[in-house]
C-alpha cells in the first residue's frame, strides 16, 4: 500500500464502507491518516449499578438477564435487552441496530458504556457501546480516539481502518533534518502520526500533536512565502536621488521623528530600492504618526517620477489627509488631489483626467479611487490607510491600476500581536511603531458604573469651561425595542439638559447622509460644538487634537480593541485628556474585560487580552478566520511552534 493508493486498497474496507469514507472527504490512504480524531476518551472502571449517576458517561459490568427483543417504533427499530449486577438492573436500548440481537446473548457478562437515564422507575442506557469483560480490560489502559462521523461510518470502522495502514504511516519520510527535530524538540512525524490515532499515553499524544501543529504552521508559511518570492519584480524603483532627497524632507518637518517611525521609514526605503514590489504594513497605535511615514514614501515615489495613491475608508478622513497633506508637498510643487464620492459630477471629472494625463501626483481618496473611471499614468505606489476597513479584493483593485505592479504600503491602527501577524499578515513584510510621539501624556481612565453619570457630566462640564472638547459614544442610534442601551439621539437630548446652558452638543450617528455627517465634523473640529455624542461612526481616524474627554456608555457592548480605538480620539495633543467607560450590565466577564482598559494604554496588550478573551474569528472578520482554518495550529497553545516554523519556513527559504 501506498500513501496515495485508493481507500479501497485498505484490507476490510469495500465499495459501502469506501462510500461512507467518500463523504468525510476521505479518497486515499494520505487522506485516511490524515483524518484526525475530534476528542480522545478514556474508559474508566466498571461502576455498580448502584452508584451509576444519572446523565452521566459511565461504565458497567452486567450480566444479560433476558432475551433481547426487537419491535418496530414510529421512526426506529427498537432492539432492547435486560441486564443486571448485583446491585440492580437496567434496560440496554438500540435504534435501528436489529444485528444487536445477534451479538448479545442471554446468560453473558458485558461491559456496556453508556449515559444512565431514568424512565419510569427504570434505568435505561440508549445506544450504549458494548464489550466483553477481556476486550474491555485491554481498552481502558488505553486512550480512545474519538472520530468526526457520519451516516454509515462508525467509529470503529475508522479504527480499524487506520489500524490496516500502520505500515504506511511508518514509512512516511519526515521532511525535517534530525538537527532541526533536535532543535525544536519535535518528534519523528510517523511517531506523530501514529501516536495521533493510537496514543501511547498523554504525555505522548501532546507531543504528537505539537509536532503536526508544527507542520501545519510551517506548510502555511512556505506556501506563502513561495507565492510571495515568485511575486511582481520592483519595476517601480525609486531613484537614488529621491532617497537622497528625503533625508532634507524629514529634517524640514516641524518635530523630530520617533524611532518607530524612522525605522519604518528606513523599512520602506530598502524595499522600494530592491527587487521586488515592497508589501508592506505599517503597525502603529493610534497616534503614533503613520501618516508621515505614508508621505515619505509618497515623496520618494513622486520624486522618482510614479504617482501615488492614498485610499482611506471615510470623507472626513480623506478631507483630513487632503489638507495636511497639501500643506506638506506645497513647498515641493506636488501636486495633490481629493477624490470622493460626495463630489460633484464635474469636481470628479477634474480629477480622473489629471490623474489620467500624470498632472497629478498623488490622489488622496475614499472607495471613489477604486472605480473604473480612474486611470493613472504611472501609479508606482499604493497606500491604504485604516486597511482593515477594507476587502483584499478592494486593495487588489486599486493596485491593479498600476501599468505595472505598484508599490503597496497597508497601514493599521489595529495592533495585532506578534503571534497572530506572522498568521494573517503572513504575505506581507511588518514595520511597527511602538512608542507615541514625545510629550503626549499618557490618557487618564477609568471604568464606572451608571451612578457615576452625573460626576461624568460635571467633569465634562469643567473641561469644557477650560476650552476643550469632548465624545460621548452610544452603542445604537435611535430608540429600539429590540434591544436595550443608550442611542444617540435621545441621549444628546437628555446631555443638553444635564450639562445646561452655554454647552453646545451635536450628535453623529451612520445613517445620516454624507455630506451632513461632513458639517458635523467639521464643525466640532472647528470647535463651533463643544460636545459630539455619536456612534461609533467616529472610530476611524478623527483627529481632533483639541478634545480631551471620551465617554463610553455601555462601554460593555463593544470589543476591547474597539474601545481602544475609540479611546485614541482623545490623548492627541498637549493636555491631559481622558477616558471614561460606563460599564451598564456589569457582568464578571465584561468588568474583567473592561480591567484591561484601565491597566494598559498599550494598543499591542490590549489586542492580545482581546484576541484570548474573544478568538481570532472576531476580531479578524470572516476571510482571516478561515485562513486560519488549521486542524492542530492553535496559535495560543502552540506559539512557540508558530515562531519555530516561522524560523524554519526562513531557513528552508535559504536553502
Ligand atoms: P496615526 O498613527 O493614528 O495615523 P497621525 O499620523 O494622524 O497618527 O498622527 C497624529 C498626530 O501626531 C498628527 O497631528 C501628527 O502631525 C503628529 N505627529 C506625528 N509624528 C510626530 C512626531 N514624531 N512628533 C510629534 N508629533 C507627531
Ligand atoms: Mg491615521
Amino acid at each position: 500500500m501506498r500513501p496515495e493508493d485508493d481507500i479501497t486498497a485498505v484490507k476490510g474496507v469495500g465499495e459501502k464502507t469506501a462510500a461512507g469514507f467518500n463523504k468525510l472527504g476521505i479518497t486515499t490512504i494520505d487522506s485516511l491518516i490524515r483524518y484526525y480524531p475530534r476528542a480522545y476518551i478514556q474508559y474508566e472502571k466498571p461502576v455498580p449499578l448502584r452508584d451509576c449517576i444519572v446523565g452521566e458517561r459511565q461504565a458497567v459490568l452486567c450480566r444479560v438477564s433476558g432475551y433481547a427483543e426487537t419491535k418496530k417504533g414510529r421512526r426506529h427499530v427498537i432492539t432492547s435487552v435486560t441486564a443486571e449486577d448485583s446491585t440492580g438492573s437496567i434496560r440496554m436500548v438500540w435504534f435501528n441496530m436489529p444485528f444487536i440481537r445477534s451479538v448479545i446473548r442471554r446468560g453473558e457478562t458485558y461491559v456496556f458504556v453508556g449515559t444512565l437515564k431514568i424512565k419510569g422507575a427504570m434505568r435505561i442506557m440508549e445506544m450504549p457501546e458494548y464489550f466483553t469483560h477481556f476486550a474491555y480490560q485491554k481498552q481502558m489502559s488505553v486512550l480512545q480516539p474519538v472520530y468526526p462521523l457520519t451516516a454509515g461510518v462508525t467509529n470503529n470502522s475508522l479504527k480499524k481502518a487506520i489500524g490496516q495502514c500502520e505500515e504506511v504511516i511508518d514509512s512516511i519520510e519526515d521532511k525535517l533534518s534530525d538537527d532541526i527535530r533536535g532543535e525544536y524538540g519535535l518528534m519523528p512525524v510517523s511517531e506523530a502520526l501514529h501516536n495521533v490515532h493510537f496514543p501511547k499515553d498523554r504525555d505522548t499524544l501532546a507531543e504528537a500533536m505539537k509536532r503536526l501543529a508544527f507542520d501545519e504552521f510551517l506548510e502555511f508559511l512556505t506556501g506563502i512565502r513561495k507565492l510571495r518570492t515568485e511575486a511582481a519584480p520592483n519595476t517601480c524603483r525609486i531613484t537614488e536621488e529621491a532617497c537622497l532627497r528625503l533625508d532634507a524632507f524629514t529634517a524640514g518637518l516641524p518635530f523630530s521623528l520617533t524611532e518607530g517611525q524612522r525605522d519604518a521609514i528606513e523599512d520602506i526605503r530598502s524595499d522600494m530600492l530592491s527587487e521586488h514590489a515592497m508589501t508592506r504594513l505599517v503597525q502603529g497605535d493610534v497616534g503614533s504618526g503613520k501618516t508621515i511615514v505614508a508621505a515619505c514614501a509618497m515623496y520618494m515615489a513622486v520624486l522618482s517620477g510614479y504617482q501615488a495613491a492614498l485610499l482611506v475608508p471615510t470623507e472626513v478622513l480623506a478631507e483630513q489627509h487632503y489638507s495636511d497633506l497639501s500643506k506638506l508637498f506645497k513647498p515641493f510643487k506636488i501636486d495633490v488631489r481629493l477624490l470622493t464620492g460626495a463630489m460633484t459630477a464635474a469636481e470628479k471629472k477634474a480629477v480622473y483626467t489629471a490623474i489620467d494625463s500624470g498632472e497629478c501626483n498623488i490622489v488622496i481618496g475614499t472607495h471613489a479611487l477604486i472605480e473604473d473611471k480612474v486611470h493613472f499614468d504611472s501609479l508606482g505606489l499604493v497606500v491604504v490607510d485604516e486597511q482593515h476597513r477594507f476587502g483584499v479584493r478592494q486593495r487588489e483593485k486599486l493596485v491593479s491600476k498600476g501599468r505595472a505592479m505598484p508599490h503597496a504600503l497597508y497601514m493599521s491602527a489595529t495592533p495585532i500581536p506578534r503571534s497572530l501577524a506572522i498568521i494573517i499578515y503572513a504575505d506581507m513584510d511588518i514595520s511597527v511603531i511602538k512608542e507615541l510621539p514625545r510629550g503626549r501624556k499618557r490618557i487618564k481612565n477609568c471604568v464606572v458604573d451608571v451612578s457615576y453619570r452625573p460626576s461624568a457630566y460635571a467633569f465634562i462640564r469643567g473641561e469644557v469651561r477650560a476650552g476643550h472638547q469632548a465624545y460621548v459614544i452610544c452603542p445604537m442610534v435611535e430608540d429600539s425595542e429590540m434591544m436595550d442601551g443608550e442611542n444617540v439621539i435621545d441621549y444628546s437630548e437628555q446631555l443638553r439638559e444635564a450639562l445646561g446652558q452655554g454647552i453646545r452638543v451635536a450628535y453623529l450617528h451612520g445613517k445620516m447622509k454624507d455630506a451632513e455627517k461632513n458639517e458635523i465634523m467639521k464643525s466640532f473640529a472647528n470647535r463651533e460644538t463643544d460636545v459630539l455624542v455619536s456612534t461609533t461612526v467616529i472610530e476611524v481616524g478623527i483627529n481632533n487634537p483639541n478634545a480631551t474627554v471620551m465617554m463610553i456608555e455601555n462601554a460593555e457592548r463593544f470589543g476591547l480593541s474597539q474601545l481602544h480605538q475609540l479611546r485614541g480620539r482623545v490623548g492627541r495633543g498637549d493636555a491631559q485628556s481622558y477616558a471614561i467607560f460606563i460599564n451598564v450590565k456589569k457582568s464578571d466577564t465584561a468588568t474583567e474585560r473592561l480591567k484591561c482598559l484601565e491597566e494598559s494604554n498599550d494598543g499591542f496588550y490590549i489586542a492580545e487580552q482581546d484576541l484570548k478573551l474573544r478568538g481570532p474569528g472576531e476580531l479578524f472578520g470572516v476571510r482571516q478566520s478561515g485562513d486560519l482554518n488549521f486542524r492542530f495550529a492553535d496559535i495560543y497553545a502552540y506559539s512557540d511552534m508558530l515562531h519555530a516554523a516561522q524560523e524554519v519556513s526562513l531557513r528552508l527559504d535559504n536553502i
